[in-house]
């Protein structure tokens, strides 16, 4: 089997990582970097750029700049440049394709699949638009698993004994606090929270803004108005963030920033954290409404995992342990754990690791029994949870008045190929002829995993429900033998299901008939009763020859002729009722 790849399609930097001999390792890209900034420009000849290219232009090409374009995923929004308009996934597709391109090249190999890593709070559009970005970049997304999950999956609390993990992610422009409850292999999402205006550019800025004013006081001139030296003191501010990170203090100097004047400044370690002090005080309160969220103190909190470029800072750390009193997780490169984490799921679902993982995703479809012992899907397999999925059923026969809710899981089509979860029955529906009733069937998997079936008559709002106290939990063998099987069988299983639409609608066609011969047993000529009665007889024979192509054609004859006899007998009726009054 070809490579699946695992990427973290982040808001400021992406990264892609693969499996090599049992463990994660990310793929440099093209320029031999491990991250890839998720930046994407054009020139002005039209020339496209990404990643890091597109990122060192940026501040001097900010009209054919797109940065960030994570945070209008699932939204209308569309970047225009010189005329044209992008979609969000378009944008992201650049990033992804880029990323394939450049994994092709390490590999010398194709790649066509991936795992994609998206935010816990991403909606279901969201994650849509992230797979198309995918095939947009011509990569199928095979997984969307949520990023606080990835990263727990690098660190392999899995297989720990650990029941709450906290995870702060704090990247560069956006801060995510996520709460996991690991069980049995299974990551629930128990709360998310954070801020998406906060984030390492905030850092870089106070920096920058600290530097100009400095150089504003000594010469009068405010560089941040001169777009190259804007870019210039950009770089220098994060280059020095960064190196505040594992140094007391730094000398920042850049030459001839503005005609032949040099800016020179020393900052120490203790200044940096000054100036944003305020920055990292906006971290504890989406932490502890995420906790209070999840019902969750931080003594019950079994592991703290930083995630993102910026939990590299000392007091991100400090104040991880001041506010959580735990040793946060960093064993890892924050910025690549979710991509690792992203590699190991591709690995367990290419069957190379034999872990069994059942992430926070609906591993099988769930659905109920309909008319013929066939399978109507409401969730797909790979939902992501929590999900709320309903459709409308209606009776299979006249004056039916109760309908049993047979509840499923599986891929084949007919219900004796798949795992039956449960029954139960709604009653009281109003008398009416087949077909006439609405019943609304919504599943519901709540982030905890409590499965919820509701059935409800929709003209007199009778309900009934059952839950199920976890979504149903197969193994990992049990799940990929059943998806094996669905497509194995999937010609066979698709010939049967026609073969019993047929056979559903001989009988109601076959009902009707016998309605029109009694409508209009006053009225029909003979030879058309006949006709109707030999009609009737060569679908059954059909059927019970198993000619089933034949038989549907003869559905077809039978019914134009009842369509056509049907307005005879009506117009007949009305004649006959004028001649009485
Ligand atoms: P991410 O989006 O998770 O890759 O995070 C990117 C952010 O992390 C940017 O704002 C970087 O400046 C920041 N970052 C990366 N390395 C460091 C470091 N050593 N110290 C502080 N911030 C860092």
């Amino acid at each position: 089997m070809n490579k699946i790849i695992g990427i973290d399609l982040g808001t400021t930097f992406s990264a892609a990582a693969f499996m090599n001999n049992g463990r994660p390792e990310i793929i440099p890209n093209a320029e031999g970097g491990r991250l890839t900034p998720s930046v994407v420009a054009f020139t002005s000849e039209g020339r496209q750029l990404t990643g890091s290219m597109a990122r060192t232009q940026a501040v001097a090409n900010p009209e054919r700049t797109v940065a960030s374009i994570k945070r209008r995923m699932g939204t209308d929004y569309r970047v225009e440049i010189d005329g044209k308009k992008f979609s969000p996934p378009e944008i992201s597709g650049f990033i992804l394709r880029k990323i394939r391109e450049d994994a092709e090249e390490f590999f010398s190999e194709k790649i066509e699949k991936a795992v994609v890593t998206v935010p816990a709070y991403f909606n279901d559009n969201q994650r849509q638009a992230t797979i198309e970005a995918g095939a947009r970049a011509g990569l199928e997304v095979i997984r969307i698993i949520n990023e606080p999950t990835s990263a727990s999956l690098a660190y392999g609390l899995h297989r720990q004994d650990v029941h709450y993990v906290l995870i702060w992610d704090l990247g560069g422009g956006t801060f995510d606090v996520s709460v996991l409850e690991l069980g049995n292999g299974v990551f629930e999402v128990k709360a998310v929270g954070g801020d998406t205006r906060l984030g390492g550019d905030d850092w870089d800025r106070r920096i920058m803004d600290y530097l100009a004013r400095g150089f504003e006081k000594r010469y009068g001139v405010d560089v941040r108005k001169d777009r190259t030296a804007l870019q210039r003191l950009k770089e220098a501010s994060e280059k020095a963030k960064k190196d505040l990170s594992i140094t007391e203090a730094v000398d920042i100097r850049i030459p001839f920033i503005w005609k032949n004047k040099d800016l020179e400044f020393s900052l120490s370690r203790g200044q940096f954290e000054d100036l944003t002090g305020d920055l990292l005080k906006k971290m504890v309160e989406p932490t502890n409404r995420a906790l209070a969220d999840a019902g969750l103190a931080p003594p019950l909190i079994n592991r703290v995992v930083l995630v993102g470029g910026s939990t590299r800072m000392p007091a991100v750390q400090r104040l991880a342990r001041e506010l959580l009193g735990k040793e946060p997780c960093q064993d890892l490169n924050p910025d690549e754990v979710v991509a690792l984490g992203a590699a190991i799921q591709a690995g367990i679902l290419a069957g190379k690791i034999k872990d069994v993982v059942l992430l926070d995703v609906t591993p099988l479809s769930l659905g109920i029994e309909t008319e013929g012992s066939l399978f109507s899907g409401i969730i797909k397999r790979n939902t992501t949870i929590p999900v709320t999925r309903g459709l409308i059923f209606t009776t299979a026969k006249n004056n039916q008045t109760q309908v049993d809710i047979h509840v499923l899981q599986g891929e084949r089509l007919l219900v004796s190929d798949n795992i039956s979860l449960g029954k139960f029955e709604l009653n009281d529906i109003p008398l009416g002829a087949r077909g006439e009733a609405r019943i609304e069937v919504t599943f519901r998997i709540d982030a905890n995993g409590i499965f919820q079936v509701k059935a409800q008559d929709l003209y007199t709002e009778t309900e009934k429900s059952i839950r199920f106290n976890s979504s149903p939990r197969l193994t990992g063998d049990e799940i990929n033998r059943m998806i094996e099987e669905a497509r194995i069988h999937a010609g066979e299983d698709q010939k049967r299901k026609e073969e019993i639409q047929i056979g559903i609608q001989a009988e109601s066609m076959i009902q009707a008939a016998r309605v029109l011969l009694e409508e209009g047993k006053d009225t029909l000529e003979n030879a058309d009763e006949d006709e109707i009665e030999k009609r009737i007889l060569s679908i059954k024979t059909c059927l019970s020859r198993g000619e089933y192509q034949e038989a549907g054609a003869k559905i077809t004859e039978l019914k134009e002729m009842l369509e056509v006899l049907s307005a005879t007998v009506e117009r007949k009726k009305k004649v006959k009722a004028v001649r009485v009054s």
